[in-house]
């Protein structure tokens, strides 16, 4: 299949996934996970009509920063080092993996040398694997709280990286924990800080997410085909 007609597939299952929920479709955005692939692959999804990249490597978000038109926003939604946040803060449209204060610190510092604002998502480890970026739920609300006090910097919301696992069922748990959890701190209002993205589902699970309220689904898989990292 091509990338046209993956995507065609891809935003299917959204809206179905989105109906049973009784949510709307146009409130779930679709972030075309580009990693490892080459611009051509990009151009095709650009054509047909994808504006949303996740990329999870900065330099690799760059490079095709500067090769592609300027209305795409790009998701980074790798782990990011703090001494790499200078190339892409301005690069960024959000940045789904803040996970400790010291890299809001480096992110805020260098959102206000250049003068914007850098929308940011709590990457929070809610399988509680060890093998895995992200703060524990109990460890949430006291870093964005810390963030809040922050200039050039703006929490929006949640992500997780949910196991890889066969049934998207076995996942519900943890999309259903996360949209507690978001909720929660939701409630709390806290200044400079908007609770609006859910960023949760990957390829084997998005549908599930959907159900469970997730606002951005990261596919990637599922639309470039399987990657290949000894290249
Ligand atoms: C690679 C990646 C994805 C996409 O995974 P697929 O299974 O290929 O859809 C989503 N989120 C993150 C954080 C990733 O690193």
């Amino acid at each position: 299949m091509s990338i046209k007609e993956n995507l065609i597939d891809t935003y299917k299952t959204i809206e179905e996934s989105a109906k049973k929920a009784s949510r709307n479709k146009e409130d779930i955005t679709l972030i075309a996970v580009s990693k490892t692939k080459p611009i051509e692959m990009l151009e095709e999804a650009y054509e047909a009509g994808i504006r949303e990249f996740g990329e999870n490597k900065v330099q690799e978000l760059t490079d095709k920063y500067e090769k592609l038109p300027k209305d795409i926003h790009w998701h980074m939604i790798g782990h990011l080092q703090t001494n790499k946040v200078k190339y892409i803060v301005d690069k960024a449209y959000l940045i789904h993996s803040v996970d400790s204060i010291k890299l809001a610190k480096e992110i805020s510092k260098e959102a206000v040398k250049k003068n914007v604002v850098s929308n940011v998502l709590i990457e929070v480890n809610m399988a509680e694997e060890e093998s895995k970026f992200g703060v524990s739920k109990d460890d949430t609300l006291p870093l964005i709280e810390e963030i809040a006090k922050l200039p050039g910097i703006k929490v929006r919301g949640l992500m997780t990286v949910a196991p890889y696992v066969e049934d998207a069922e076995e996942n519900r748990l943890i999309f259903c924990k996360i949209r507690q959890l978001f909720i929660d701190i939701k409630e709390k209002n806290i200044d400079n800080v908007s609770m609006d993205f859910m960023s949760m589902g990957m390829s084997g699970d998005y549908s599930v997410a959907v159900e469970e309220g997730a606002t951005h689904v990261r596919v990637g898989t599922k639309i470039f085909g399987e990657r290949e990292y000894n290249i």
